[in-house]
């Protein structure tokens, strides 16, 4: 009971975290990087070698500017570090697995330190939801989980405190009435799935005219980009907010959606976020995001590139959250669309497309031949077109640029779920599909 005790002390010093100035929070995020830098040079081969190799002398490393100096590493730079990854004195007592589009399999290993701090993460997202909430103490959380399984987020959730939850299962390719029948028997406060697994059974409730009859403490969803039309569109359906977060097995929570819908750094004492251009590797606005993780101290991630594409905002958000927005963008950094000139589009440029055309709920982006990109929405209220078809394709359009490719836009019921652990990827790009 004492680790669960501290697993909710911290959960609930995460929660007050993203209120306090940040000047607050940045002296202590600053306290944590030289600590880990100090450990890792000291305990750790691979940082030593690599501190030693570009001149960097940790006792001279402040805070997070200081950062900068460190070369940004890829997956591959992991893979190549072997052991020599794992900090001396710690002790690994698990591995998470990171797998994901690059095709490189990896592992980050914690020590109990590392665990604990975890579990508080998982406790702080799961269950509180960025605002303190009583139901995790009045009794155990039922927690439906709609996956993929066997993929790392079914590990991640291994680590839900089993003292406050229990958790059913589903495979992501069940029928929708299975998922209905697992709802109305298993009666769970939190639903947890992809927002495409959310849209998909969420009209097909509204389609049957099926009442649920079930009061969700929220929704989970996560891993798939979630407009700000969906999540309203989905929080109407499920009559419950989305708690939508975005998580990575190198960070196990990386931001989440606040009240106001804006997707925040959620961690901001734990977590250093930087971003870089893709093309340059100078600081940037737009581009790459890298992490440092200041809590896994085992296997130290010091601006590892996690090769998502974001936007970092400067300004604050009117939620009450002081920590930094970020926007997700669509695709990854290898995710291009081609043109017969030679030219490419990366997948990012399309983002913004279902924000500006009205009733778009998701929509994918699929090119198979080098004249060709075919369009596929999730419409909401797809009994009155009008010219929302003609709209998107003219958006597609503005973007590429290019005369000679044909743009073929249809309405469709669901989309291609051929992402890792059958993610729905906004864009698959011509060698995917
Ligand atoms: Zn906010």
């Amino acid at each position: 009971m004492g680790t669960n005790l501290a697993s909710y002390r911290t959960a609930l010093k995460l929660l007050g975290d993203i209120r306090r100035p940040r000047a607050v929070w940045a002296r202590e995020r600053d306290a944590n990087i030289r600590r880990l830098v100090l450990e890792a040079y000291n305990r750790n081969t691979f940082y030593r070698e690599l501190m030693d190799r570009h001149e960097i002398d940790p006792t001279r490393v402040e805070g997070a500017s200081d950062l900068a100096r460190f070369p940004v590493l890829t997956k591959a730079d992991l893979l190549a570090a072997g052991e020599k990854l794992v900090t001396q004195g710690r002790k690994p007592l698990m591995a998470l697995h990171t797998s994901g589009t690059s095709r490189l399999m990896g592992e980050v290993k914690l020590d109990q330190e590392g665990l604990n701090t975890v579990r508080s993460l998982v406790l702080y997202n799961t269950l509180l939801r960025g605002r303190i909430s009583w139901r995790p103490l009045l009794g155990r959380v039922r927690i439906l989980a709609v996956l993929m399984l066997g993929h790392s987020t079914h590990q991640l959730m291994a680590l839900t405190p089993q003292w406050l939850t229990r958790i059913r299962y589903l495979d992501i390719g069940v029928s929708l009435d299975e998922m209905l029948d697992a709802i109305r028997a298993f009666r769970p406060h939190v639903l947890h799935a992809y927002p495409s697994t959310l849209l998909r059974l969420a009209r097909h409730i509204e389609e049957q005219g099926i009442c649920l009859d079930n009061r969700f403490f929220h929704v989970s969803s996560f891993a798939e980009m979630l407009d700000e039309r969906l999540r309203i569109y989905l929080e109407r359906v499920y009559q419950a907010p989305i708690n939508n977060f975005y998580s990575t097995v190198e960070t196990v929570l990386l931001s989440k959606t606040c009240p106001k819908g804006r997707l925040h750094l959620t961690l901001p004492t734990l977590l250093h976020c930087d971003v870089i251009d893709s093309v340059t590797g100078a600081a940037s606005n737009e581009g790459e995001l890298c992490v440092t993780n200041l809590y896994n101290r085992c296997t130290p991630l010091i601006r590892y590139n996690l090769k998502d594409l974001v936007r970092l905002e400067r300004g604050l958000c009117d939620c009450g959250w002081t920590t930094p927005l970020i926007t997700c963008l669509a695709g990854r950094v290898s995710t291009l669309l081609r043109l017969p000139d030679g030219r490419t589009v990366s997948g990012f440029a399309l983002s913004d497309v279902p924000s500006r055309v009205p009733q778009v709920l998701q929509m994918q982006v699929v090119q198979s031949r080098l004249e060709e990109i075919a369009c596929r929405v999730i419409l909401d209220g797809s009994n009155d077109l009008g010219d929302t078809l003609a709209r998107i394709e003219n958006e597609i359009r503005r973007i590429i640029q290019h005369p000679g490719v044909r743009i073929v836009v249809e309405t469709v019921s669901e989309l291609d779920t051929r992402g890792p652990g059958r993610k729905t990827p906004a864009v698959i790009p011509m060698e995917h599909s």
